[in-house]
């Protein structure tokens, strides 16, 4: 069941209980940038809340797909990209299919975290993931009780990727150096410490 979030800053969850409306919050651009970046019209989202109906991180937590949707079109920047909820998407698609409308909503959340990102505001989960990536191919290492787990279901105690493969790493490191993601969660997660 969704529970109320207890968000640590307090103005912000302030913010977010407020339902009004302020033009003054409103930045025009954002949505241009959001359907730039997401190869998506967003701006024709009329609201229905299929995808919402659709997402199964919605029954699980207070995050809503069709509320980041509306706060695209009304161009509330701030509060879109300061909302922790907009990490809650598992990006699995199921909202993207079902659209009425033909959006990607999906594609509207990860334009979102691209420009949050440019903002360095990012869960340090997430990027403590890239450097869990960057350092084994993975974003979740095996660990023994996966290799117990994997040998008992008669299958080889590593499977078939950088774990078996790690002289794969390097080619992986120089995806990430090349976008520079290793150096910039480095750099924000430094900041917090
Ligand atoms: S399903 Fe599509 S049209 Fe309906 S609320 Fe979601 S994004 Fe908007
Ligand atoms: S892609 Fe994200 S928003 Fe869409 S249904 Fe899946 S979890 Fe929900």
């Amino acid at each position: 069941m969704a529970r109320a979030k207890n968000y640590l800053d307090q103005k912000l969850a302030e913010k977010l209980r407020d339902r009004k409306y302020y033009t003054t919050d409103s930045n025009p651009e954002f949505l241009k940038e959001v359907e730039k970046i997401g190869q998506t019209p967003a701006h024709m989202c009329y609201q229905c809340g299929t995808c919402t109906g659709s997402c199964p991180s919605a029954p699980r937590s207070s995050y809503r797909i069709r509320l980041f949707m509306r706060k695209a079109v009304l161009g509330l920047e701030e509060e879109a990209l300061t909302d922790p909820d907009l990490w809650l998407c598992t990006t699995c698609y199921s909202c993207t299919d079902r659209c009425p409308r033909d959006i990607a909503p999906t594609d509207v959340i990860m334009a979102m975290r691209n420009l949050a990102f440019r903002k360095d505001i990012v869960p340090r989960n997430f990027l403590q993931t890239v450097q869990l990536i960057y350092k084994s191919g993975h974003g979740v290492p095996n660990n023994d009780v996966n290799r117990a787990a994997r040998v008992k279901l008669g299958l080889e105690a590593e499977p078939e990727t950088t774990h078996k493969y790690p002289e794969y790493i390097p080619g992986i490191q120089k995806i990430l150096d090349h976008y520079k993601l290793k150096d910039e969660a480095d750099r924000i997660l430094a900041k917090g410490e």
